[in-house]
Order: structure tokens, then C-alpha cells, then sequence
């Protein structure tokens, strides 16, 4: 039996229901098998009056197999070519049938999936949330190669289809409707299949409804092709605006838009050839494996609960207690009460508490400005948050998650006076960024329940919880904080505890090496240029400002009063510039005034001259890609030691907490999948080199010494 069942009614009509033997209808094997026969027999057919496409799956169609296309390598492309052209003759058939083809749209239809509705005459989606549609292929550094960048642009004018091809923008079914991206919307699943039919029979006699827009004589691309004047003139500043946004570090958005004005160029054969081409280019480029391996196979892994203890049941969160209603406090209480949870928010008085709920007012308010949600629904999140200054409130809370001021003296009397009010079994959370999480649970009665949540700022929009567990911190308890960040639909990593933790720490030696490239006399403009350059988001002096010289200050204080300083890295220059820029130069970073850049009232920023004064030596040479490596494998080493030792608990977590917690480079895939594409041994060799110049920190972890020596990559 296929897994395209194949059923003709009455009227001639023929429906394939695509159910394929996986989870997801995905372009695979068993997919070129079963479209091939299935065109063969619909070109065959008698009597042929139309065909509709439908899934028996809750996805319409998933897209192209990612198994298949990372498992493509180096000397492949020849065989990926051929199967790319033969895959894209079928469709190119599909859309050349003789009768009106329509795509009866019930899930997402990404890729691949939206690829093939873009080859039927007619496409009607269910009006509901589960349905998206799109060309995602970009986000894993790839490009929608299976004809989907050529029929956008024919579709919707290259102008038009851009983003959807180089952002990857995903639409629901309405804005679909608006974009001409589908034809019709049903309001349900049920009504897509008789309305396909529908559509036919309206449409039996009127030939032009059996031929795509751009088959049809006198097709006119929308906007014009690429030599009309206007867009002519668009197109000249867009590929090095491009270029200026990727920083020449992504290929896929630069190839896509190659493609897409060779679509707006060229006949439309021609130019599915060329698509096909560009696909089998970036197929088995560094950037599309580390990007696939991550961004979808870790991605998965890490939601879907690899890092969560088994042989718990899932449990829900019924009533959290937020203590401390500041930045981070009413982040949290906003993205619970989304999530439906009850949060009771204490702060020291009332006035500060309802302040914290004010916050949730006024994002909530914009959503309703932007018809994103209705007054009712507004009233009834809001109504979830009870803002207080009494402890008595917390009582029955099943989850407290502190978020007081970093001063480990408030936070372990705040766990001593509140502790008593969770419900029997209840987790306390703390959401410290820098104080270890065994050392906080020693002032609880029941240091088994007692873990680290630790939000990113600002909460409602970065979406990684890192979860620490202390020595102490039990399964139960670690599963059932999991189970709160995935209630509150983020992504959460699980790290055992250490200075720093993963994130803090791994980012700090981006800090560290920013500002010892600075004492070594480099031009601070040049250094966070380079930062840049490799993909991290701000250069290390820019982002040091925003985070706070002063917090370094802080934290480098607590650690030395707590007798722990001195472990996290080697931070002597660290201390010398942080205590020189603020102790002789008030100089605390952006919140306080200023720090290695000046902020002008106007908005503007640049670097404080102060600081060449200071540092910048003219006769200083380092190469530029020393500099560039040694930002980017300080964090890399570090991430490798955090594994090593078990901060770690999976090569997944860290990639993942890398890229979202801390802006590691998209390219990479995440810092340790980085080693996985840049050559194990090759890494090791360059942290040789490293180290000789510059010093033993960049001696490579042991553990990369002995992948490198067995030739297993991370995973
Ligand atoms: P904040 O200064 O904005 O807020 C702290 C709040 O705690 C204040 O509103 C204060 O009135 C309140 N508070 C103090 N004592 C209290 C008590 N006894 N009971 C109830 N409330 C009390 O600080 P923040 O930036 O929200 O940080 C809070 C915690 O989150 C800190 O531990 C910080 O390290 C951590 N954190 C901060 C960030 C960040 O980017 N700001 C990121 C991750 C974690």
C-alpha cells in the first residue's frame, strides 16, 4: 500500500492523502517514491477531473528531510543534484497537469511542505494556530530548493518575496490570504477536503485554472524582473546591505538572494537549475550542519525533555510566588501568568509590587493595541498576578522563585522567613546570576528542593532558562522546574552548579579576553569590530558597558568574600582595568554615566578618548584573526571545560545555552559544535598556537584533545 492513498470520487475528482510511515510527511526516499507513482497514475488517469493534495497528519507537510541533508558530504553534490532535478520534475509535472490541482492545507506547511502548495493551482488553508506557513530553510543555512525560492518570486515579486526567502518569515493562514500567498481560508480542518472539491467543479471548464500564474502566456512577474528600473535600482545597494548584516559569515541569505534575482531574470527552468544548484552549495557548507544539528536535532532533543529526569510525571504549576518585583521579578510573573499560572508578586512594599504588575499591564496593553489579544483575555492574565508586600499571600505556592538583589545575606533570610509557605513537595527557585546554588540551599530546611532558575533579561522576549542543580537538588525537584519552563514555553538547559554556571561563565572570558586585548595596547575600536566579526553580537568592550563595569565590580567582590574569587578565570587584567575605570575615572559603564564608550545625550555613542590614553598603543601589531580567534575560542574552551567537568551535562545544552543565553555566534551552531566543523585536531593545533603567543589559556581541554585523538565528534 502507498502512503499517498489515492482515491477517485465520482465526479473524477482524484485526493491523495499524503501518510507517510514517519511521524511528519517529509521529502525523503519514501516521498519521491510515492509522488513519482502518484503522478505517473494521475497522468494516466481517465476521466480526470481535478486532484487535491490533503495529510492524514497533523502537519500538512514537513519539508525536506533533515537526516538526508546532513548526512550529504563533500563529493555528493553530483548524486544531490540529480536527485534535486528529479524530485523538481516531479512537481514541475504536478503543476502541468491538464486539470486544477489544489492543496488542502490543514497543518504547517514549512519548506518543503509549502514548497509543494506553491505547485498546485489553488491552495486553501485552515484558519487556526497550528497552521503556519513559509520558507524556513534559512534559519538552518539552507535554501528552500525545491523550487520554492524561483515560485515566490514569481508569485509575489521579488520585492515582495524577500523576507519570506531570506528571514525565513513563517505566516498564519490570514496573513497568507493577504500576502496572495493562498487562495481561501475554512474556518475548519473538516470543510478543506469539500471545499478543494468545490473549487474544481466551479473551475472544471475554465482552462486557465489548470495553469500556474507563471506557465500562463504574457506572465508578468509582479514589480517588474530584475532590469526594471526600479527594481534595478533596489538591487543595487541590497547586497551589500546584506552582506553588512551577515557579516559575510552566513552563506545562505547571500545565496538566496543570488537565486532569487536569477528567478527574477531568467526563464523559469532555467532558473529551478540554478535554485538546485544553490541548494547543493550550501547543502554541505560548516554553517547549514551546525546549523541543522542545533537549531532542529538539539533544538528537539533539548525540549523535548533529554536533560529531565524519567519517572517523574509531568507536573503542572499551579501557584508560583515571585519574591522581589524589580527588572527580573516582573519578567517572571508576566511570563507565568501567560502561561495561565497564578503568581502572587511580593515585593518590600505594596507600591513596588504593583509596580512590578504594572509592567505586565503595559506589555499586555501593547498586545491589545496590536490586536495580538482582546481586552477580556488582557483582564484575565492580569487578573492571575496578585501584587503584595505580605509573605502571607505565598502560602500554597508549589514553586517560590526568588529574585531579590544579588546579596546572598537577604536571599538566605528571605528563604528562611518564606520557605514555610510552599505547598507540601514545593520547589524554591532562585533566580541568582552569580551566587552558587549549593552555598544558597544551606539556608533552607530542604536543600533537595531547592534549585536555580535563571531568567535572561529581559525576560519576556530572551527565551533560555538556564536550571542549576546544587549538590543537594533532587531529581524530582530538577524535573519539576523543567517542567515550569517548558509551562512557560521556554527553552531550558540543565547545568550542575559552578561559579558562573555555564552561561555567565562562558560569557565572561568573551569579557576577559576583550579587555586584555585592550591592556595589550589594541585599538578598543578595532577590538570591538572584531568581536563583531566573528558573529557575536556587540563587540566585548560595548556589551561590558551595557552589562556594567560596576557589576564585575560586584560580583568580583562577593566572590573574593565568600573566599571564592580567583576560580573563575584568569582575571588580573580584568581587575586592573575595572578598578582603574571606575576607582581614577567614574567610569561604571552605561547605566553609570559612561564607561569604555560615552553616550551623548543624542543617542550616539563613541569611545571615551580617555581610554586610548590609557591603553591604546600605537605600535602594537596583532593579527587580526588572532584577535578574531582568541574572542571566539576563549568561550569555546570554556564551554569544552564546562563539559569536561560536568558542568555540563550534554554537548546540546551547551550549544542551545550558547546561542540563546548568550548570543554565541549562529554559525557555529554553538560553541562546542563549533569544534565539531572547524576539525578537531585542527582546533586543538590552533589552541597549541594560541597558547604559545598568548598564554596557557588557550591550552586545549583535554577532552578535546582526546576527540580530536579518536576522531569522535561532539554530540
Ligand atoms: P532589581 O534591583 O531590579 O529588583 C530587585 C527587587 O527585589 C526590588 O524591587 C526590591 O525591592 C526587591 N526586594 C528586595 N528585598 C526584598 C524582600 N525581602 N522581599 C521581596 N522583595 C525584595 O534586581 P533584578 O535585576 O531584578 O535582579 C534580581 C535577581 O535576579 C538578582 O539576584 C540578579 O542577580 C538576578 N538576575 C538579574 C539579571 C539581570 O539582567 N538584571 C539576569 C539574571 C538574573
Amino acid at each position: 500500500m502507498s502512503v499517498f492513498n489515492y482515491e477517485k470520487d465520482a465526479d473524477g475528482i482524484v485526493t491523495v492523502t499524503m501518510d507517510m510511515s514517519g511521524p511528519v510527511n517529509a521529502m525523503n526516499e519514501e516521498y519521491r517514491g510515492a509522488m513519482g507513482a502518484t503522478v505517473d497514475r494521475l497522468e494516466q488517469e481517465q476521466g480526470l477531473c481535478g486532484v487535491v493534495f490533503s495529510s492524514a497528519k497533523k502537519t500538512f507537510f514537513a519539508g525536506g528531510d533533515l537526516h538526508e541533508l546532513l548526512a550529504v558530504d563533500k563529493g555528493d553534490e553530483g548524486d544531490f543534484m540529480d536527485m534535486l532535478r528529479s524530485t523538481k520534475g516531479v512537481l514541475r509535472r504536478v503543476e502541468k497537469l491538464p486539470v486544477p490541482v489544489v492543496a488542502a492545507i490543514n497543518g504547517a506547511a514549512l519548506g518543503g511542505g509549502f514548497e509543494l502548495c506553491l505547485c498546485c493551482n489553488h491552495r486553501i488553508a485552515w484558519d487556526n494556530r497550528a497552521v503556519q506557513l513559509g520558507l524556513p530553510e534559512v534559519t538552518l543555512g539552507l535554501l528552500p530548493g525545491g523550487g520554492g525560492v524561483v515560485r515566490m518570486v514569481n508569485l509575489l515579486g521579488l520585492e515582495k518575496a524577500m523576507p519570506y526567502l531570506i528571514e525565513g518569515r513563517k505566516v498564519a493562514p490570514a496573513k497568507a490570504l493577504a500576502e496572495g500567498m493562498i487562495h481561501q481560508v475554512v474556518a475548519s480542518a473538516e470543510e478543506l477536503v469539500p471545499r478543494a472539491k468545490a473549487w474544481i467543479l466551479e473551475n472544471k471548464d475554465n482552462a486557465a485554472a489548470a495553469v500556474q500564474p507563471w506557465d500562463s502566456k504574457g506572465h508578468r512577474i509582479p514589480g517588474g524582473n530584475a532590469s526594471s528600473p526600479k527594481l534595478a535600482q533596489l538591487l543595487m545597494g541590497a547586497p551589500a546591505m546584506l552582506r553588512q548584516q551577515t557579516r559575510g559569515l552566513l552563506p545562505a541569505p547571500e545565496k538566496i538572494m543570488d537565486c532569487a534575482i536569477e528567478a527574477a531574470r531568467l526563464n523559469l527552468d532555467v532558473a529551478l537549475e540554478v535554485e538546485s544548484r544553490g541548494l547543493t552549495y550550501l547543502v554541505t557548507t560548516p554553517q547549514a550542519k551546525n546549523m541543522i544539528s542545533t537549531f532542529f536535532f538539539g533544538m528537539n532533543r533539548v525540549n523535548g525533555g533529554a536533560s529531565r529526569p524519567s519517572g517523574f510525571d509531568k507536573y503542572q504549576t499551579q501557584k508560583v510566588g515571585i519574591l522581589g518585583a524589580g527588572m527580573m521579578g516582573q519578567g517572571i510573573a508576566y511570563a507565568s501568568a501567560m502561561a495561565g499560572i497564578e503568581v502572587v508578586l511580593k515585593d518590600i512594599s505594596q507600591e513596588a509590587a504593583d509596580k512590578g504588575k504594572g509592567y505586565s499591564e503595559a506589555l499586555l496593553a501593547k498586545r491589545v493595541e496590536r490586536g495580538r489579544m482582546s481586552e477580556e483575555q488582557k483582564a484575565a492574565v492580569l487578573g492571575l498576578i496578585l501584587a503584595t508586600d505580605s509573605d502571607k499571600d505565598l502560602q500554597g505556592c508549589d514553586l517560590i522563585i526568588e529574585a531579590v538583589f544579588e546579596n546572598i545575606d537577604l536571599k538566605n533570610k528571605i528563604t528562611a522567613a518564606t520557605e514555610a509557605c510552599l505547598a507540601e513537595g514545593g520547589v524554591w527557585g532562585s533566580n541568582t546570576s552569580t551566587l552558587p546554588i549549593t552555598e544558597l540551599a544551606q539556608a533552607s530546611t530542604q536543600p533537595k528542593n531547592f534549585i536555580g532558575i535563571h531568567f535572561f533579561s529581559p525576560v519576556d522576549k530572551m527565551p533560555l532558562v538556564e536550571i542549576i542543580c546544587g549538590e543537594q537538588t533532587s531529581d524530582a525537584t530538577l524535573a519539576r522546574a523543567f517542567d515550569y519552563v517548558r509551562q512557560i514555553k521556554k527553552t531550558p538547559i540543565v547545568v550542575n552548579d559552578s561559579l558562573g554556571f555555564f552561561t555567565s561563565r562562558t560569557f565572561g572570558t568573551y569579557l576577559d579576553e576583550g579587555v586584555r586585548l585592550l591592556k595589550e595596547g589594541a585599538h578598543p575600536v578595532q577590538i570591538d569590530h572584531l568581536g563583531r566579526a566573528i558573529g557575536m553580537p556587540v563587540g566585548p568592550l560595548a556589551v561590558h558597558d551595557e552589562v556594567s563595569l560596576e557589576l564585575t565590580r560586584k560580583v568580583a567582590e562577593t566572590q573574593l568574600e565568600m573566599g571564592v574569587a580567583g576560580k573563575w578565570g584568569e582575571q588580573d587584567d580584568m581587575a586592573e582595568v575595572v578598578t582603574t575605570m571606575i576607582g581614577q575615572h567614574q567610569r561604571g559603564g552605561r547605566h553609570h554615566g559612561g564607561g569604555f564608550y560615552d553616550y551623548p545625550e543624542d543617542g550616539s555613542k563613541a569611545i571615551w578618548p580617555g581610554l586610548l590614553d590609557l591603553y591604546y598603543r600605537e605600535e602594537v601589531e596583532i593579527p587580526q584573526q588572532d584577535m578574531q580567534d582568541r574572542m571566539l575560542f576563549r568561550q569555546v574552551i570554556e564551554a569544552l571545560k564546562c563539559l569536561e567537568s560536568n558542568v555540563l551535562r550534554s554537548v546540546d545544552d551547551g550549544n542551545i545555552g550558547s546561542i540563546m543565553g548568550i548570543g554565541a555566534p549562529v554559525w557555529t551552531g554553538g560553541l562546542i559544535q563549533f569544534v565539531n566543523t572547524y576539525g578537531l585536531q585542527r582546533f586543538v593545533d590552533r589552541c597549541g598556537e594560541l597558547a604559545g603567543q598568548y598564554g596557557e589559556r588557550f591550552q586545549a581541554p583535554e577532552i578535546a584533545r582526546e576527540h580530536a585523538a579518536s576522531g569522535t565528534l561532539f554530540s
